[in-house]
């Protein structure tokens, strides 16, 4: 049988090279995040949580393995899905259902937010190509806007996608809540709106993670965020 070179290797060889005090400190932080108590109580083994997985079908993932390895306190091979496996989940929580209690999709959410808050390269290449849709997102307070409908962007969504993205703003406007009547955005955000997002994300510390994995994301978006938050009147806030 042909090997699947995409395949996980659990060996814990490819990450021979990194100390073993550092994997102990990274799950050493995870331990200590404060959901961490309400999210694993042990594991039975039972497999119920890979049978509810969608990522487990396309993937060579596991959310057993993972809950396994953070009951088991096997810091080696938790250092090992901190890289190559938490980030083919998709959280949905399907397993949730889990009749030990746990939360295998909140360990990796903790597990996912300790690999960026220390800048692991693996967290940086996985959300390597979600640097637009976060621009989009801390810039306008929207996730998709109807300007990203670009023919180029989607090909396969065929002929028409050319004729609405040329005629976008008549499009938006033929719609009756006024509230749609944009382009750059999903909807309209009024400017409250959005500097109360910019102080969230400020507070609780959104920037510095964006900071960690994309350094020249975070200065552009510090641009943006400074400039609308020093018209609202924040001029004491600092992204330093
Ligand atoms: S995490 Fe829960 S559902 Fe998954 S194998 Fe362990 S006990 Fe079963
Ligand atoms: S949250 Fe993640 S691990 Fe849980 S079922 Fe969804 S994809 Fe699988």
């Amino acid at each position: 049988m042909a090997l699947n070179p995409m395949a996980l290797d659990l060996s814990g060889k490819k990450y021979a090279n990194v100390a073993y005090e550092e994997k102990e400190r990274l799950f050493d932080e995870v331990k200590a995040d404060d959901r961490w108590h309400h999210v694993l109580y042990g594991c039975y083994e039972c497999g119920i949580c890979v049978a509810a997985c969608p990522s487990a079908r396309f993937y060579d993932f596991s959310p057993r393995v993972i809950a396994q390895a953070a009951a088991r306190e096997d810091v080696d091979l938790m250092y090992t899905l901190m890289n190559d496996s938490v980030w083919d989940c998709s959280q949905c929580f399907s397993c949730d259902r889990c009749p030990r209690q746990n939360s295998p999709g909140q360990i990796i959410t903790i597990m996912r937010e300790v690999a960026v808050k220390n800048g692991l390269k693996t967290a940086k290449e996985a959300l390597e190509g979600y640097g637009r849709i976060i621009y989009k997102i801390m810039s306008t307070g929207s996730q998709v806007s109807p300007d990203m409908l670009q023919p180029n962007a989607f090909p396969d969504w065929g002929g028409h996608v050319k004729e609405i993205s040329d005629n976008l703003d008549v499009w938006r406007k033929a719609l009756p809540p006024e509230t749609l009547h944009t382009t750059e955005t999903g909807w309209k955000i009024t400017d409250k709106t959005i500097v109360e997002l910019y102080l969230i994300w400020h507070m609780t510390g959104v920037m510095k993670l964006i900071e960690g994995v994309d350094e020249g994301l975070f200065m552009i978006l510090v641009d943006v965020m400074e400039e609308r938050l020093e018209e609202a009147g924040y001029d004491d806030i600092s992204f330093d």
